[in-house]
């Protein structure tokens, strides 16, 4: 077990840290790792010294394969809403984990009058339900290692809101309030950190598939009025994920430009 400086008070003594490779030695596993967002995360982790696993749907198996092979990490084709997804996963990682990248997410954007059951349901499951359950499973079976560091990747559409996305939006804020409502007990029963990065608007197939004067306004709600880039969520990902960022716990950090939406 590695365990970063000021990590686990009386835990074992930490390796010194390489600072070009801070985690050097660590396990990181990125849902949703295929592409956007996901895929610079991994990218990034892979940079500091981690080894990456690519997850992602086995619809995207073959670009999930190809990430993960440019990063010399492993793939793992999995639905992440699958009721034995965190079974699934414990079981691929036998020595355990130490980062845990919640980024798999969905938009299925409507109003919400006559929205059809299953286009709330099915956003709440792979945005907020999944995050649920692979936590609890993962933390249960003692896969996430002490000094591990879980980073959900929540949206400035679950704090300020956003018409159009109100089963997105209650998703995304129900990730807050879990990240919010598991940090304490996490750290102080199982030594791990849990915190959320809030993007604004990110250029990615996501919103892409969106209207082009919705993809307009949401550029405008970031500071410099363009959308973010992938390697903007990625880079304050990794940051929570480093092995000194301990003291950061119950956090959600907005990566937008700005601090008032
Ligand atoms: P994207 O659609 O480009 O990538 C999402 C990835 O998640 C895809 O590879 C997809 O196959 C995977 N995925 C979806 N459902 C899955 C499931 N059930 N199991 C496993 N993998 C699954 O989207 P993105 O823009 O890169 O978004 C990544 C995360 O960032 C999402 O949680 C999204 O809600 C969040 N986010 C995005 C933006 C933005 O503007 N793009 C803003 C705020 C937050």
């Amino acid at each position: 077990i590695e365990v970063g400086a000021g990590d686990a008070p009386g835990g074992p003594a930490a390796p010194p840290e390489d600072p070009d490779h801070p985690l050097h030695g660590r396990t990181a596993l990125v849902t949703g790792g295929a592409r956007g967002i996901g895929e610079a995360v991994a990218a990034t982790l892979a940079e500091q010294g981690a080894r990456v696993v690519v997850l992602d749907v086995p619809a995207a198996e073959s670009d999930a394969r190809a990430v993960a092979e440019r990063l010399g990490g492993s793939a793992l084709a999995l639905d992440i809403t699958a009721p034995d997804a965190g079974a699934r996963i414990a079981a691929a990682l036998p020595d355990g984990l130490d980062v845990l990248i919640h980024n798999a997410g969905i938009t299925r954007d409507r109003r919400l009058v006559n929205m059809p059951a299953e286009r709330w349901s099915s956003v709440l499951d792979v945005n907020l339900g999944s995050v649920l359950r692979t936590t609890d499973a993962l933390l249960a079976a003692g896969t996430l290692r002490p000094g591990g560091r879980i980073v959900a990747t929540a949206s400035i559409a679950g704090i300020a809101g956003n018409a159009g996305q109100t089963n997105y939006g209650a998703s995304k804020a129900g990730v807050v309030g879990l990240v919010r409502s598991l940090a304490p007990r996490a750290l102080a029963e199982h030594g791990v950190t849990v915190n959320a990065v809030a993007p604004g608007f990110v250029e990615t197939r996501m919103t892409a598939a969106i209207p082009l004067f919705l993809r307009e306004a949401g550029r405008r709600m970031n500071s410099l009025g363009q959308g973010g880039l992938p390697q903007d969520v990625a880079e304050t990902t990794a940051w929570l994920a480093h092995p000194a960022s301990g003291a950061v716990n119950g956090q959600v950090v907005r990566v937008c430009g700005q601090s008032l939406l």
